[in-house]
């Protein structure tokens, strides 16, 4: 047996193609274009190569993306001056401040500063709360976002699954689990201090491994069918190629493959869905700031596929 590959690139790219029609009707009935603000302090390479593809991404939905790029010598206040003027501008949607900051800066406090309603990553507490609390309307972090749609998509219902999430982080395991329990599935949350994981990931029928541990999940952990969402991404030396690195998941995949129903790639996987839900997260930022529908995303992915043609 060998599982079915969930392409998180293809279901990406419908995603974002979906979002693209939704912002042209917004502008057409409403005169609305949604705006992103997407803010870097300092140099981290890898942080500049996100926010470029953050940008690219933005402006490729025909939505209205700002930069802003600050120096590492940028004070707390000066920062929170800047978040001030952003929650304040109507043409703002959503506001990212890539993270990490650069030492000195307090993450939190920045975070917190961002209004509510525009904290498309959803990381601000109020964000946490409702979605933890099952309350109110919360933005939804991205990575559990993409997955919990791929999830949706593959296996219609989660209701009465067992569920196992690798990993316990405020970017993915925690809101991943919270996701997985409101769509009824049976959830548990495996850590490092968690003893025998592999009978609790022996029981999963949903497997979603976020360790950043490289192929740290082998084939006879899996359960006959399970479908298994591979968060994790790890760079690691290229095994035939010496010199040269790849990238891996957290799940050995090629043993995984010969027991599990479905299983995400990596790369291609969970990794293109976390800036499609980005975008996503900004659009429904935007219909909820000027109390239009928002968009129904799974809806929008099979639109744009032709699911029903
Ligand atoms: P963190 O390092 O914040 O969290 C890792 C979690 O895994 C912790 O809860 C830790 O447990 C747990 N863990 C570590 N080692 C083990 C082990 N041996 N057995 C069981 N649990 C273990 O990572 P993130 O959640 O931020 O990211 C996880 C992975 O997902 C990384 O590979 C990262 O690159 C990737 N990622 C991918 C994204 C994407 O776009 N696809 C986005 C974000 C992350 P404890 O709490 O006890 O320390």
């Amino acid at each position: 047996m060998s599982a079915t590959i969930l392409d998180g690139k293809a279901f990406a790219a419908a995603l974002r193609q979906g979002l693209g029609s939704f912002v042209e009707a917004l502008k057409q009935d409403q005169g609305l274009t949604p705006g992103l603000a997407v803010v870097l302090v300092g140099e981290d390479p890898a942080s500049q190569v996100y926010v470029r593809n953050k940008h690219k991404s933005t402006i490729e939905a025909g939505m209205a993306s700002f930069e802003y790029r600050l120096p590492d010598t940028t004070s707390q206040e000066e920062l929170e001056a800047l978040i001030d003027e952003l929650n304040a501008r109507e043409d703002v949607n959503g506001i990212l401040v890539q993270l990490p900051l650069p030492k000195g800066l307090d993450d939190r406090a920045i975070i917190e500063r961002i209004r509510v309603e525009k904290d498309v990553d959803g990381f601000h507490i109020e964000n946490v709360g409702m979605l933890a609390a099952g309350v109110g309307k919360p933005l939804i972090p991205c990575t559990p976002l993409g997955s919990l749609l791929i999830l949706q998509d593959h296996l219609g219902s989660l209701s009465g699954l067992n569920a196992v999430v690798l990993g316990r982080s405020n970017i993915v395991g925690k809101p991943m689990a919270q996701l997985l329990l409101s769509q009824s599935a049976t959830v548990e949350i495996c850590h490092s201090r968690t003893k025998d994981l592999a009978e609790h990931v022996r029981r999963a029928d949903v497997l979603v491994a976020a360790v950043g541990r490289p192929e740290m999940v082998p084939g006879d952990w899996i359960k006959p069918g399970a479908t298994v969402i591979d968060v994790g991404i790890n760079r690691i030396d290229h095994p035939e190629k010496p010199g040269k690195s790849k990238l891996v998941g957290d799940v050995d995949t090629a043993s995984c493959m010969q027991v599990a129903g479905a299983i995400t790639p990596v790369p291609g996987g969970i990794g293109p869905m976390t800036i499609a839900c980005l975008l996503a997260n900004t659009l429904t930022a935007t219909c909820r700031q000027h109390g239009l529908a928002e968009p129904d995303l799974l809806a929008l992915v099979r639109q744009a596929r032709g699911d029903d043609a």
